[in-house]
C-alpha cells in the first residue's frame, strides 16, 4: 500500500529544501537602497516586478531623495509610471510616501515595522519585505505566493494575511522568517504557481500534502 502524505509539511524540512533551491534568494524588484525599494514596493501593487523594473531606471535617475519625490511634478511622475498601471494613483502614492519621509523621518526610510506601517501606502507585508531585504531583519511577509504555498503545504487554512502570518510564523524560529519569505516568494512564482503548480519538478513534492493534486 502506498504511504500516505502527512497533512502538513514539516516546516524545518521545507525551509531546508527551499534554501538549497534558492541559496541567494532576494527580492526581484531592482533597488540599491531602502528608498528605492520602498518606492518600488509601492509601485508593485497590482502589477509584476518586471513591469516595475522597466520604469525604475528612469525614475531612480531623475529622483534620488525623498525630498526630490516630495517636490516632484505629478505630471512627470505619471509619465514615467505609465507602464505600471494605475499610474495616476501611484504617482500620488509616491509623493505621499516621500512627503511622510521628509516630514517625519528626516527624509530617511525608518528601520522598524511600527514606523514603516505609519507611512501612507505602506502595509505590513511591504514593511516586512523592506526590513528583511534592506535592514537585516527577520519577518514573514505574506504576499499572494507565500499564502498560496503555505496553504498547499498544510500550514494554514486562513485567507486573511494577518492570520496566515500568525499561524505560519508560529511554526518557525523568528530568525528564519526572512529566509522563508524570500525563498517562498520565489518558489511560488517559479514552481508552485496559482494555476499550474509544477509538482513534477518541485523540490517539496516529497513532503507536500498537495503534491500531484492539480492534474
Ligand atoms: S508539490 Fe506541488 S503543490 Fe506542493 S509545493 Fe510543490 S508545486 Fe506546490
Amino acid at each position: 500500500m502506498p504511504s500516505r502524505q502527512p497533512d502538513r509539511a514539516d516546516p524545518e524540512i521545507v525551509l531546508r529544501l527551499l534554501t538549497e533551491a534558492y541559496p541567494d534568494a532576494r527580492v526581484e524588484l531592482a533597488a540599491s537602497n531602502p528608498l528605492e525599494l520602498l518606492i518600488a514596493i509601492v509601485l508593485s501593487a497590482q502589477t509584476t516586478d518586471e513591469r516595475v523594473n522597466s520604469v525604475t531606471p528612469e525614475l531612480f535617475t531623475r529622483y534620488r531623495t525623498a525630498a526630490d519625490y516630495a517636490a516632484a511634478d505629478l505630471a512627470d511622475l505619471e509619465r514615467i509610471l505609465g507602464p505600471v498601471g494605475y499610474y495616476r494613483q501611484k504617482a500620488k502614492a509616491v509623493k505621499a510616501v516621500a512627503t511622510a519621509l521628509v516630514e517625519r523621518f528626516d527624509g530617511e526610510v525608518p528601520r522598524t515595522v511600527e514606523e514603516l506601517v505609519s507611512i501612507p501606502w505602506v502595509g505590513r507585508k511591504s514593511a516586512h519585505l523592506l526590513v528583511v531585504s534592506m535592514f537585516g531583519g527577520s519577518a514573514l511577509a505574506v504576499d499572494t505566493h507565500v499564502k498560496r504555498l503555505a496553504k498547499r503545504l498544510g500550514w494554514t487554512t486562513q485567507d486573511d494575511a494577518d492570520k496566515v502570518e500568525a499561524e505560519v510564523a508560529a511554526l518557525f524560529d523568528p530568525a528564519e522568517l526572512g529566509r522563508l519569505t524570500l525563498t517562498a516568494i520565489l518558489h511560488g512564482r517559479r514552481v508552485c504557481t496559482a494555476r499550474r503548480p509544477a509538482c513534477g519538478s518541485c523540490v517539496l513534492a516529497g513532503v507536500c500534502p498537495s503534491a500531484g493534486q492539480f492534474g
